[in-house]
């Protein structure tokens, strides 16, 4: 039994009212049983968080790197039951999970070193005083993240609110509350006291909750744009806010190819992830003169897929996340059907009596208006779109409402760096997947996929969102 951790104390939601987790891959496998929060409990967490926090933000900078260190330590000398436990939880297969579970502690640890290397400015003054801006933390800190990634994005939003000295209320996705339970369980562990940290499960109420309270000072969300956007609307002028949300990233193939290359690329993208990535490829742009040798590669990797439960050897693609995913999987393929695109893949999709499993779908022959390739799936299914320039290219890949990522594979170089220039994107790949992420360089979308107030994983500028400047001007 999973619990809220507010005041320093592990604890039930007021309400008493609880929810079940079960495992994608194995229905019948009860994996967490959470409290189901509501607004009484968030009020509590943030009266209680925004009362105590000054302790933690007192604390000397390399004090909180410390913490932040051992944090660290704890989840890497965990790391192999944290994978395991994230199977069971979200789906992923078990070399995806460790990715993620060593990734944990290395971004705890670059915030533990943004914590020092906070500064503040000097200005040039006429009359013998001086002018300089000071930087602290902005105070209560609402964290709101979604299943996909539940260490790993949980870290790059704790880490550094934490670093900069803020206190933190955290609302796991409802779908991982186990892993954010981990998270916060190392955090404790390693020293965090309870006035700085602040744990409540639950659904989309505890979000709204959140969101609305005067005393939080920023909120940061990754999630959907749907729901992005209906925080970004609720949260009051005063409060700061960073939204990273959905995207269609669109993988480019240019006429000069290698082709092996390439599909390798897509698989990854589009299939890697079980297709839940935020920045994992849905469209592939296509030259006419390559498309049936790529679509040939693409479906010996689309066919070649494992899937099953991520625990299993040889198994290369979980489950979908839940219900709602493998409905949204269902609606695709058929409304990919009667928009005129044609299902490559054939649609022998597993029975739903042991878990949401799906295998790849590709279509081809997509219309760049359809729904197919204007909605964001976030499941195992790709659309090939032919096109015949590099200019009709740019003019489809940048045809959607979303900018998160996008790349292109090509032998030129030249090509190479007008399409870094020409897409509407915050992240461009050339000869890479769409998915996958350096941890310590600026990432965040365009568009309707973020705010682009602030970029996260990235020293200074995130560290920005974490704290305020204030303008001080001393005379002698
Ligand atoms: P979601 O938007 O449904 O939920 C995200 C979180 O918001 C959950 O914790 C949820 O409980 C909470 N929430 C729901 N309604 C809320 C409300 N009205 N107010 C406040 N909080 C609310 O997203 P999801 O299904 O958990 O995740 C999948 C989505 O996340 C996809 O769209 C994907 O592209 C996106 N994503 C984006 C990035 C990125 O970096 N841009 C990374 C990972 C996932």
């Amino acid at each position: 039994m999973l619990s809220n951790y507010i005041g320093g104390d592990w604890v039930g939601a007021v309400s008493g009212a609880t929810f079940d987790r079960h495992n994608p891959a194995a229905l019948g496998e009860l994996v967490a049983t959470a409290p189901d929060s509501d607004a009484k409990d968030v009020e509590q967490a943030i009266g209680h968080v925004s009362a105590h926090h000054h302790e933690w933000s007192e604390l000397a900078p390399e004090a909180r790197a410390d913490v932040l260190i051992r944090a660290a330590d704890v989840l890497a000398s965990r790391a192999d039951e944290l994978a395991e436990e994230l199977v069971r939880e979200e789906g992923k297969t078990l070399s995806e999970a460790r990715m993620e579970a060593r990734r944990t502690p290395q971004n705890l640890r670059y915030y533990a070193g943004e914590a020092l290397r906070l500064t503040g400015e000097t200005f040039p003054s006429g009359d013998g005083s001086w002018v300089f801006t000071s930087r602290g933390p902005v105070g209560v800190v609402a964290a709101i993240t979604p299943w996909n990634f539940p260490l790993n994005i949980p870290s790059r939003k704790l880490g550094p609110a934490l670093a900069a000295g803020n206190g933190v209320v955290f609302k796991p996705s409802e779908l991982t509350p186990r892993s954010g339970q981990r998270l916060v369980e190392a955090l404790i562990e390693a020293g965090v006291p309870g006035g700085a940290l602040a744990l409540v499960h639950g659904h989309a109420d505890v979000g709204r909750a959140l969101v609305s309270d005067s005393r939080v000072g920023a909120v940061t969300f990754t999630g959907s744009t749907a729901v992005g956007e209906a925080i970004h609307r609720a949260v009051p002028a005063s409060v700061r806010v960073q939204l990273e949300m959905g995207g269609k990233n669109a993988l480019v193939v240019a006429e000069d190819a290698d082709l092996d290359k390439a599909a390798d690329i897509i698989a990854k993208g589009a299939f890697g992830l079980s297709g839940q990535a935020c920045t994992g490829t849905s469209r592939v742009v296509v030259h006419e003169s390559v498309e049936i040798g790529l679509l040939d590669r693409v479906m010996e990797r689309a066919q070649a897929a494992v899937v099953g439960n991520g625990l299993t050897d040889g198994v290369t693609m979980g489950p979908l996340a839940n219900r709602a995913q493998w409905d949204k999987y269902q609606a695709f393929l058929t409304s990919g059907q009667e928009s005129g695109a044609r299902l490559e893949t054939p649609l022998d999709i597993p029975r739903l009596d042991e878990g949401y499993f799906a295998r790849p779908a590709v279509f081809s022959g997509t219309a760049a208006d359809s729904r197919l390739a204007q909605e964001e799936v976030f499941c195992p299914v790709l659309a090939f779109i032919t096109v015949g320039s590099y200019d009709e290219a740019i003019e489809v890949a940048n045809n959607s409402v979303y900018g998160l990522s996008a790349g292109i594979v090509t032998q030129d170089m030249g090509t190479a760096m007008r399409f870094a220039r020409d897409v509407d994107a915050g992240v461009v790949k050339v000869n890479q997947a769409t998915n996958g992420m350096a941890m310590n360089a600026p990432f965040g979308g365009v568009k309707r996929s973020s705010t682009q107030t602030y970029k996260e994983q990235a020293g200074s500028s995130m560290m920005q969102f974490y704290t305020t400047d204030r303008t001080v001007y001393f005379a002698p």
